[in-house]
């Protein structure tokens, strides 16, 4: 640039929920994640957290349900934390990395690939996989970082297999939360909780669909509603099933009763264990049908924007694969191995949970549609051509 050169202005942000709703929630990018409902000031974005549901909608009718009053006004609160509106992985990665992903980077940026389990007993039982996230939320509190995390939890005693969002305020709350549900619960929405609480320094737990708000609300400058979000610990996410499954598959088809059912995993197939000590696998094709709305959409299968991104692909399932990506992350990651809290070994050398990574990662990012901006579809390779039919016999 020569010295008489002005730089250019940064372009005013006036996007508001009329664009919010035509570009997102009605073109079917809309992942439920309850972003724009956390951040709306005037909390006039409503969500049911129900079978069916899981979609922002709008509760003042004076505009019309696709335009808001407070926008026509000035509010842009809602766009500027929706992590599916416009540029919002190139506006998340340079906040977070200082430049955009390249290209062949598929499952995002990151500085460390580890599998890690943790030390204590309980604590690694209770996990999904090796324990991991609920060892780091553990860690946090204890070491003064955080004063709530928002997770997941069960309804009532849990056994419906309801998955709702919550805080969890100390380790029991913490182990309470532990395990993975494949249906959806928005852990966002424990965020209006938290501020009713008081809550100022919080860690995140969600997958990539939400993982990817707090970053998003940093870049685009939301303010406020922002700062508590402290850490953001993502989960490996191909796709959540409607709550319908457990009736329409389970029950219906397998007379499996959810009531009675243990614990539930994701390898491969449905995998279902019982109180009565069976087991069950269930072909995800079947599944397949029940997969939720928000889902078929999303390009993100390893929560590229979360500071430590987490899930079940190694060699051994008591291990949690964990994808460090962020100064932070790897600061707490560091001090965790050096405490003793985890236990952790590099994980490049399974081969196996490296090539599935890569491979689910670009099975999401091929379901970005052409509408929406390219930028998460950029260096995914085309799918290779099916082999054409063997030649029929000839005729004798
Ligand atoms: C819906 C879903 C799909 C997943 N898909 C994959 C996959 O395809 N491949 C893969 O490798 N890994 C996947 N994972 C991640 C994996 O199941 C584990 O969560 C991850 O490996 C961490 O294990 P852990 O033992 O360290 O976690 P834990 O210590 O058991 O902690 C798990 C945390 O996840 C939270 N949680 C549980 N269920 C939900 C939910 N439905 N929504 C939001 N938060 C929740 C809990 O509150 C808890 O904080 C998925 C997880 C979920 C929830
Ligand atoms: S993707 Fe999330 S933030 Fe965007 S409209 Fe949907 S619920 Fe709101
Ligand atoms: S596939 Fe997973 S990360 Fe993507 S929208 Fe669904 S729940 Fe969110």
């Amino acid at each position: 640039m020569s010295n008489t050169e002005t730089p250019a202005k940064a372009e005013r942000w006036t996007a508001q929920w009329k664009e919010l709703y035509e570009e997102v929630i009605n073109s079917g990018l809309c992942t439920g994640c309850a972003g724009c409902v956390v951040a709306c000031p005037h909390d006039v974005i409503g969500y049911k957290h129900e079978e069916g549901e899981y979609k922002p909608f709008h509760l003042e009718e004076d505009l019309g349900l696709t335009n808001c009053g407070h926008g026509e006004k000035g509010c842009t609160s809602c766009t500027r934390a929706c992590p599916r509106f416009r540029e919002w992985e190139p506006q998340a990665d340079t906040h977070l990395f200082g430049k955009i992903r390249e290209p062949e980077q598929m499952y995002g940026q990151y500085q460390q690939l580890l599998l890690c389990r943790a030390s204590d007993d309980t604590v690694h039982k209770i996990g999904q996989d090796g324990g991991f996230v609920s060892a780091m939320l553990i860690w946090l509190f204890e070491h003064d970082y955080i004063d709530g995390a928002l997770a997941s939890f069960l309804d009532g005693d849990g056994s419906n297999w309801k998955a709702v969002p919550g805080i969890a305020h100390n380790k029991e709350e913490i182990l309470a939360s532990a395990g993975s549900r494949y249906t959806y619960s928005a852990n966002t929405l424990a965020f209006k909780q938290a501020e009713e609480e008081g809550l100022k320094r919080l860690a995140f737990v969600g997958m990539g669909c939400q993982t990817s708000v707090p970053p998003v609300m940093w870049a685009r400058k939301i303010g406020k509603v922002s700062k508590p979000f402290l850490f953001n610990i993502g989960l490996l996410c191909s796709k959540t099933f409607d709550d319908a499954i457990f009736e329409e598959l389970f029950w219906a088809k397998y007379g499996l009763k959810k009531e009675e059912m243990a614990k539930m995993n994701i390898k491969g197939a449905f995998q279902i264990w019982m109180k009565d000590g069976s087991f069950h696998e269930i072909d995800l094709k079947e599944c397949h049908k029940w997969t939720r709305e928000g889902c078929k959409t999303c390009p993100d299968f390893a929560a590229e924007h979360a500071d430590i991104s987490t899930g079940g692909i190694g060699e051994d399932n008591d291990w949690t694969l964990c994808v460090v990506r962020t100064d932070l992350g790897r600061e707490v990651m560091d001090r965790m191995i050096q405490s003793g809290a985890i236990i952790a070994r590099p994980a490049e050398t399974d081969e196996k949970a490296m090539k599935l990574l890569r491979l689910l990662s670009i099975t999401s990012r091929r379901r970005w549609p052409e509408f929406a901006n390219r930028a998460p579809a950029v260096g995914v390779p085309p799918p290779k051509p099916k082999a054409p039919p063997a030649p029929a016999p000839a005729a004798t």
